[in-house]
This record gives structure tokens, C-alpha cells and sequence, in this order.
């Protein structure tokens, strides 16, 4: 392992994620050596008066659990260094940038700075700003990235005021927008399984694919979030930012090599063919959801901080096109929602039937071959399902379906590090591969846009699903339309 030397500036160092996600994945990459662990150092910052030693209480509950001993956390631990800070007062970046300076000199970190932006983001473009306005950022070779969280605009115009805030003391390739689904095995094996394999990139098009269809359900509702949830719904919470992204992995041309710079161009590439709905397109292509009562379940208008009105959508089907050689006439099936069957990812790449079934044609009958479809299960767990058609065992020719299936072992789920472990690894790594790039996020709010207007616009009739179902028979019918079905649906 190449152990960096770096130092941290985490913004919400106090918060939930920090201490849920951010402190065991550093702990983690601390405990790989991927994080030199004599060269590195942590500011957190956050509202509340904590001391130094109230910060590390807080790290050693976080990653005690994971600790191999005692020690080994209080070692890790008495890195960190806490500053009750205001981030919109600028007189505060001074002492920061004073701090930093000074423990860069202690740790001998050379110049190597990673900033953390894990607060709401209407702080994101004041942070950033004050950042080099008072000199927190390293001039003396080493690196500075930026790492901020979700979500990243709400529109394409607020997304452009932001990026245009970051640009102002950031460069594009020193800023890295988390999207976590990037950061998810399965996802990535996308890329390894499209771009390893000859047997399926060899069929990776229009003219062996009938469609391709994802899925991000979630089995719980909006919870204690439901005040920041009402006021985005799952078009931005999920559709516009985890759900494109796949998509986009899914559809893009073969990169010349695995290099971040030539899988974003791609990954460009693709958004640009993307077809962007007219209005009246958006309202033919896409479905909304609101999830109702169904015993104890109160329905979402009920929730705790949901207006009694509210029409925001808690569930999203679409579908969506990618005008190029290579999907043309090709659907990629998209839907996410709340209070669905269960909590699950995962992709169905269906492929066409056979053009002639043989075995139906010597005895007359209609065929009862079904699709091939590759199932590729991102979440819970890592799983991977080709069904074809095989033969009943027995004397005669009869078909039945046939699953070759791959679960990760054991050792493989050991193995496979957290998305924040990942990805915060990657970003001392300076590989932005499993990051957002600008052209990505803003061609994707291009397209979400439009539909948002729409759902602005005209009245929905919700609710109109029930909690525990797969969402309303509107999405049925969006497929049923093109004489499809979804691949998974009960
Ligand atoms: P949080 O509310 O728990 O924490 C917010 C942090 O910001 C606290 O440390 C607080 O002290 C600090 N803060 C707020 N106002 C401040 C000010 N004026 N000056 C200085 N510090 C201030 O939030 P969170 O849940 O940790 O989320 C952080 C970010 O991560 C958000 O952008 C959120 O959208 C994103 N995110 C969170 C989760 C999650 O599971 N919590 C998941 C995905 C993305």
C-alpha cells in the first residue's frame, strides 16, 4: 500500500455522517497504511464548543469496534484536533489556516490537504470560498482536493451557481463530488464485467438487448428526514444523481483505458446522447408516486413535517433513451421509491428472445423461451444472475429456465471496503474516477429539470400507491405499453 501523507479539514465534524461514515472509512484506510499513519492529521470543525479531548471520545466511540486494540485507537485518535468554528465568519479561516500550518509542520504532511465539506449545502460555495481567500489552502506543492457531499443544486441553475462558486478557488480536477452509489462493488463491476469480458461487451447493444431496467427500492419511508425530504423528493434525491450515474456506466462507449480522465469522457459521451424530454415527452415517459396508509402506515401526507398537501413524489419510474448507434430503440427502465417491497438494488439487462424457437416450431406450439436476462444485484448483497433457457431433464425437449449464479464469498464481503472507505481513498489517491464531474451532474439536472417542471406544473392524484407494493400500476403500465414487464415485480 502507498501511504499518503495527508492533512484532513472536515466541515460538520459533530455531525452524523461524520461519525456514522467519515471516522471508521479513515480509520480503515489509517489501519491499511493507506493513510500514513506518522504523516497525517485531522481538523474537525463544527458549531459546539467541544475540546480536543471531547473530539477523540467521539472518534474512539466511532471506530472502537473496528479497532484491532485498544491502542490502536487511541493512537489513531490523538490525531484528530477539533475548532469550534462558524463557517460563515471569515475571521475564523484565519486561525484555521494558522492551524493547519502548523500541525502540516508537526506531522511533516507536506502540503498535502484534503478539505471536507460534510454540512448542509447551502454552506458548500461559503466554505470554499473562504478557504482561499484566507490562505487555508497549501502553496508549497503539495495537494489540495475538495470533497464535498450531496446533494449538489437542486436544478441546474442553483448547480451552476454552486459549481461556479467552487470554481472560484477551485480547479474542476481538485474538486470531488461524492455520489456513494460509485463507490458500491457492484458498481464498479460493472465496468469490469462490460469491459473484461469479450462474451458480453460482445452483446452489449441493440441488437442482442431488449431492454435494461434498475432499481433503487427502499422498504422504509422518509423517517426523521422528512423535512429536507418533502421539500426535494426522489427525482433529485435518487433519479437525478445514484440512478444517472448508473445508467450512464451502463450505456457508455468502451474508454481507451481505465484512467479517470477517459472514463468521464465517456461517461460524457453517453449523457450527451441521452435523449432530454420536451415537456410533453416527460409527462408520456415518466410516472410519479406518493405512497398511501396501509395499517399502521400512516401515508406520507401524515408523516411527521409533511404538509397535509404535499405533492411531492416519493417514488419515480421512467424511462429513458440514449439516441446513438449503439441504444438505439433500446428502453433503460429507471425506478426508485419509498415503502417498497424491500431495500434492494439491482440491475436486469434483458435480451432479446431467440428469432426462432425450434423447439416450439416442431410441435406446433407458440414459444415459451423467456428473455436471457443478466440480473446484477448491487445491494444488499453482491450477486450476479445469468438466466438462460436450459433443457427439463428428462426424456423429450422441454425448456425451463436456467439461473448461473454468482454470490460473493465470505472473504470477497471481508474484502470489500465501506463506499466512504473507498472513496475517500481514491480521493488522496487523486483518482476521480468514482466521482460526479461537472458536465455529468449538470447534463443530469438537464434532463431531471424537465421533468420536475412538468410535476410543478400539473396536479398529481396521490397517493396512489401502497406501502409494501412495488409502486403504482402506472409503472406497470409505462412497460406494459411497450409489451414489456418488469423484470422483477412482486
Ligand atoms: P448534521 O446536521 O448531522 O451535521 C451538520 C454539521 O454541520 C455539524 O457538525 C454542525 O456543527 C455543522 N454546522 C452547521 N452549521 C454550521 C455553521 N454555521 N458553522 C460551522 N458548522 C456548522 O448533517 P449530516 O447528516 O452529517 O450531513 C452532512 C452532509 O452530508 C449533508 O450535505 C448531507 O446532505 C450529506 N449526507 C448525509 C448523509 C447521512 O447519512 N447523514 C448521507 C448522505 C449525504
Amino acid at each position: 500500500a502507498t501511504a499518503t501523507r495527508a492533512l484532513f479539514m472536515l466541515f460538520g465534524a459533530t455531525g452524523d455522517l461524520a461519525k456514522r461514515k467519515l471516522y471508521p472509512s479513515i480509520f480503515n484506510l489509517y489501519k491499511k497504511g493507506y493513510v500514513d499513519n506518522d504523516h497525517f492529521a485531522l481538523i474537525g470543525t463544527g458549531r459546539r464548543e467541544w475540546s480536543d479531548e471531547k473530539f477523540r471520545e467521539v472518534i474512539l466511540d466511532s471506530v472502537s469496534a473496528n479497532a484491532d486494540s485498544e491502542e490502536q485507537a487511541k493512537a489513531f485518535a490523538s490525531h484528530f484536533y477539533y475548532m469550534s468554528h462558524d463557517v460563515t465568519n471569515p475571521e475564523h479561516y484565519d486561525a484555521l489556516s494558522d492551524y493547519a500550518n502548523k500541525l502540516d509542520q508537526q506531522y511533516d504532511i507536506e502540503g498535502n490537504r484534503i478539505f471536507y465539506i460534510s454540512m448542509a449545502p447551502n454552506f458548500f460555495g461559503t466554505v470554499a470560498k473562504n478557504l482561499k481567500a484566507h490562505n487555508c489552502l497549501s502553496d508549497n506543492g503539495g495537494f489540495n482536493r475538495l470533497i464535498i457531499e450531496k446533494p449538489f443544486g437542486r436544478d441546474y441553475d442553483t448547480a451552476e451557481e454552486l459549481n461556479n462558486a467552487l470554481a472560484k478557488s477551485f480547479n474542476e480536477n481538485q474538486v470531488y463530488r461524492i455520489d456513494h452509489y460509485l463507490g458500491k462493488e457492484m458498481v464498479q463491476n460493472i465496468i469490469a464485467l462490460r469491459f473484461g469480458n469479450p462474451l458480453i461487451e460482445g452483446i452489449w447493444n441493440n441488437k442482442y438487448i431488449d431492454n435494461i431496467q434498475v432499481t433503487l427500492a427502499e422498504k422504509l419511508g422518509v423517517e426523521e428526514r422528512a423535512g429536507y425530504y418533502d421539500g426535494s423528493g426522489a427525482l433529485r434525491d435518487m433519479v437525478q444523481n445514484h440512478t444517472m450515474q448508473m445508467l450512464t456506466i451502463l450505456a457508455m462507449e468502451d474508454p481507451i483505458s481505465f484512467k479517470d480522465v477517459d472514463i468521464r469522457r465517456e461517461k460524457i459521451r453517453a449523457l450527451r446522447s441521452m435523449h432530454v424530454y420536451t415537456e410533453d415527452e416527460a409527462r408520456q415517459n415518466f410516472v410519479r408516486g406518493q405512497y398511501g396508509a396501509n395499517g399502521d402506515q400512516r401515508d406520507y401526507r401524515h408523516e411527521d413535517n409533511v404538509p397535509n398537501d404535499s405533492i411531492t413524489e416519493t417514488y419515480v419510474a421512467g424511462k429513458v433513451l440514449f439516441e446513438n448507434k449503439r441504444w438505439k430503440n433500446v428502453p433503460f427502465y429507471i425506478r426508485t421509491g419509498k415503502m417498497l417491497t424491500d431495500k434492494f438494488t439491482r440491475i436486469d439487462v434483458v435480451f432479446k428472445k431467440p428469432l426462432v424457437d425450434i423447439f416450439a416450431s416442431a410441435k406446433g406450439t407458440e414459444s415459451e423461451l423467456n428473455n436471457n436476462v443478466l440480473t446484477l444485484f448491487v445491494d444488499p448483497v453482491n450477486k450476479i444472475i445469468l438466466r438462460l433457457n436450459g433443457k427439463q431433464a428428462g426424456q423429450g425437449m422441454e425448456m425451463q429456465p436456467l439461473d448461473l449464479t454468482h454470490t460473493q464469498s465470505d472473504e470477497e464481503k471481508a474484502a470489500t471496503p465501506e463506499p466512504y472507505e473507498r472513496l475517500i481513498h481514491d480521493a488522496i489517491l487523486g483518482n476521480a474516477t468514482n466521482f460526479a464531474s461537472w458536465d455529468e451532474v449538470s447534463r443530469a439536472w438537464e434532463f431531471a429539470d424537465v421533468i420536475r417542471h412538468v410535476w410543478d406544473t400539473d396536479k398529481p392524484d396521490f397517493p396512489n400507491y401502497t406501502p409494501g407494493s412495488m409502486g403504482p400500476d402506472a409503472a406497470d403500465e409505462l412497460l406494459a405499453r411497450d409489451g414489456r414487464a418488469w423484470v422483477f415485480n412482486s
